[in-house]
């Protein structure tokens, strides 16, 4: 199999270099790092604590929600959500305390979690509509099966999903505004283009989610256009029309997962799971899928980043735990493979355990990657940080 270029593919320094504060590294893509080493999102969870007056962002909210409040019975806010912690306490947040009557949109997940579904039904018998998107599972399994071997991610035709079902949703019950969680290009490291605004503009999906490989790009290998359009993003003229705007609630309110969580439990009926996640340490977030370890686990091949690190980043920016901490956790849990669904996982994409294997390392870079009597090792882990 074909070795693919990293550094190319998505422009990585060669050079692996890791933020003075947090775990993550200079190789996630479209992440900046500053003169004394520390990385964007680092800073922006400063500029969140010190510099926002969070009394006049929940002015703005108000404002917002008087604008596009229809009180007619109609929907007038589409929250995407999957029933976990984040989307549940926007559409929570909107409802119950803002006074919006959202309408709750799900991507389906590729294979769902029991855990998964159950807070996805508690969260609706909390007191929400919700509408479930799932797309045909041949074409999904087929686009799955593509995007691991010619993007190094099984998630993309999710993505893709969870990224335009909403628009499709707005378009076809009027409504003009989507509430997200948090912007993650902001808040984990990535494009700061819309840090400092409440909203993205509708075109940057294609750049931040998709790699610049939109769905239609799987025309090429012979997915059909009808196959292809539950994945695609609605016409932009009618996205246009509709006066679509697409906001972050992680703009408005003080974003913290771990408090997201806990309102969840008390309001949502979210549970966590028993058993920790594998490649993490964590149990409360991204529960939903079956395989999103794959997805997690092609993220620490490809980038060196696997979900520990992820994890940890965000929890040292949010004070829950220290540097040092992390790199201990990223250090026992970051490269751990996900054999819990290997299985069904590999019956979904149908493909061998060998070709797997020759997928991922396909995707093992000459410049984070080595082996050591025939085991692959990063060349630099954090913990052996000079
Ligand atoms: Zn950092």
């Amino acid at each position: 199999m074909k070795k693919q270029n990293l550094l190319i593919k998505y422009g990585l320094p060669e050079d692996v270099r890791f933020c003075k504060k947090c775990t993550v590294s200079n190789q996630r893509p479209r992440i900046t790092f500053d003169e004394s080493g520390v990385c964007s999102a680092c800073n922006f969870a400063e500029y969140k604590r010190n510099k926002v007056d969070w009394n006049e962002r929940e002015r703005e909210l108000i404002d917002l929600c008087d604008r596009y409040r229809k009180s007619n019975g109609e929907y007038d806010v589409i929250v995407p959500c999957s029933g976990g912690k984040d989307g549940s306490f926007v559409a929570h947040q909107l409802k119950y305390k803002y006074g919006m009557n959202p309408l709750t949109v799900t991507w389906a997940p590729l294979k769902p979690t029991e855990i998964g579904r159950r807070n996805l039904d508690s969260f609706i018998d909390s007191g929400f509509d919700n509408i479930l998107g799932k797309p045909n599972g041949v074409v999904t399994r087929r686009l799955t099966k593509l995007s691991l071997v010619h993007l190094g991610d099984p998630f993309q035709p999710f993505i893709y999903g969870q990224a335009n079902f909403p628009m499709h949703m707005a378009l076809k019950y009027n409504v003009s505004l989507i509430m997200y969680g948090e912007n993650g290009e902001v808040e984990y490291g990535g494009d700061m283009t819309n840090a400092y605004r409440p909203d993205r503009d509708i075109q940057d999906h294609d750049k931040q989610y998709f790699s610049g490989m939109p769905p239609e790009f799987w025309e090429e290998y012979g997915i059909s256009q009808a196959d292809l359009k539950p994945f695609k993003s609605p016409s932009f003229d009618k996205l246009m029309e509709n006066e679509t705007k697409i906001h972050f609630m992680g703009h408005y309110k003080f974003w913290d997962p771990q408090e997201n969580f806990y309102y969840c439990t008390e309001n949502t009926g979210f549970k966590i799971n028993p058993e920790r996640s594998s490649g993490t340490y964590s149990k409360y977030a991204s529960l939903d899928d079956q395989f999103d370890g794959f997805h997690y686990y092609l993220g620490f091949i490809k980038f060196g980043i696997g979900r520990t690190t992820s994890d940890s980043a965000h929890e040292i920016r949010d004070g829950k735990i220290t540097r040092e901490e992390g790199v201990a956790l990223v250090r026992r849990y970051d490269d751990e493979f996900p054999k819990k669904y290997l299985q069904e996982f590999l019956q979904y994409c149908d493909i061998s355990e060998e070709e797997l294997t020759e997928v991922i390392d396909s995707w093992r870079s000459d410049h984070l990657w080595e082996q050591k009597a025939g085991v692959w090792c990063l060349k630099k882990p954090i913990w052996a940080e000079d």
